[in-house]
């Protein structure tokens, strides 16, 4: 089902996740299954990232493309601009366009190993917000951003620059955005009403991030940006070894946290699952009274 269908047609927030395009056989086969798992909560949309290099690139489609076929859920493919030009992304969206794939979630992308800043190819994109724009002019997508509500660590302006281009998104034609993974609410609403302020209207997807492996996490965060508030420090620093207990509190937590973000009028939850279905499914169990 296209994207601005399933968002038009909602009379409750959504509650969709993301897989990245597994490495391996066994990987492969682990994302089947936990899908299968998945399809008993019936995900709003399922997204697959893109990866930087061409052959994790050709796994998104290959992914994407039998989630349409064989499961019945709806996919949503991610596309960067890294490595490509013009006319190979459209390439790659008139083969999205054949296999009936028509949602897509439109980003830039970082900069691939051993480059320390994004450099748009020749022919290229330097932006979501141009290739959001291209997307629009070819017709039958629909397309998802990303936005950052403690800011992109790249905005040099902080917050207020995500919060102009998140609108040129919005103008350019992006149907909705799913947020980079924060911690703390409060930021969230705060972004929200900056967001509003400025005449942005598309929904704003919080993304989550549960806690399976606290070590990972740190790790992740200081690569993206997301911040992690002291409070967690605290509760996961003492047990970040016992992983069962880590897993266990980051369910709890991010219940917490969903169920926070949906009494606030949150149009959906989009859960960054890491390939796995436990944690996913125990948050959902949680909050299914309000979804
Ligand atoms: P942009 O919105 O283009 O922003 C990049 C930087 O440029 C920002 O600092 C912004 O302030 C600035 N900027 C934006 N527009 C303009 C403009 N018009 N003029 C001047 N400056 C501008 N990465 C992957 O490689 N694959 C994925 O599948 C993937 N999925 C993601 C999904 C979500 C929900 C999120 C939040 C992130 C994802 N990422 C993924 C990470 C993303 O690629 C990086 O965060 C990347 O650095 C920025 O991508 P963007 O689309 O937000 O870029």
């Amino acid at each position: 089902m296209k994207l601005s269908d399933i968002l038009n047609s909602a009379d409750k927030p959504l509650f969709s996740c993301e897989f990245f395009p597994p490495r391996t056989d066994k990987g492969e086969e682990n994302l089947w299954s936990c899908l299968k798992e998945l399809q008993a909560i019936n995900p709003a949309y399922i997204s697959v990232t893109y990866g930087a290099g061409g052959t994790t690139q050709d796994r998104t489609k290959g992914i994407v493309s039998r989630i349409k076929d064989k499961t019945g859920l709806s996919p949503v493919a991610h596309l960067t601009c890294v490595g490509a030009s013009k006319t190979q992304l459209g390439e790659l969206l008139a083969e999205y366009k054949a296999a009936g794939i028509n949602n897509i979630l439109a980003l830039r992308g970082d900069a691939p190993e051993g480059m320390n800043s994004f450099e748009a190819v020749a022919g290229g994109f330097s932006y979501a917000t141009d290739l959001i724009a291209f997307l629009r002019e070819q017709g039958d997508f629909s397309i998802a951003c990303a936005t950052y509500p403690e800011g992109h660590p790249e905005s040099k302006g902080g917050v207020a620059d995500d919060i102009r281009y998140l609108k040129m998104k919005q103008d350019n034609g992006a149907d909705c955005a799913i947020t980079q993974y924060f911690f703390d609410n409060d930021t969230f609403f705060r972004f929200r009403d900056q967001c509003d302020a400025a005449g942005i209207t598309l929904p704003i997807i919080p993304g989550i991030m549960p806690v399976g492996n606290f070590e990972q996490i740190v790790r992740f965060s200081s690569m993206c940006g997301a911040v992690i508030p002291a409070w967690l420090h605290e509760k996961m620093t003492p047990i970040q070894h016992d992983l069962d207990a880590v897993k266990a509190l980051g369910i709890e937590l991010a219940a917490k946290q969903c169920r926070e973000l949906l009494e606030a009028d949150a149009p959906g939850l989009h859960i960054y699952t890491l390939n796995k279905s436990e944690a996913t499914i125990a948050i959902h169990q949680q909050i299914k009274d309000l979804l």
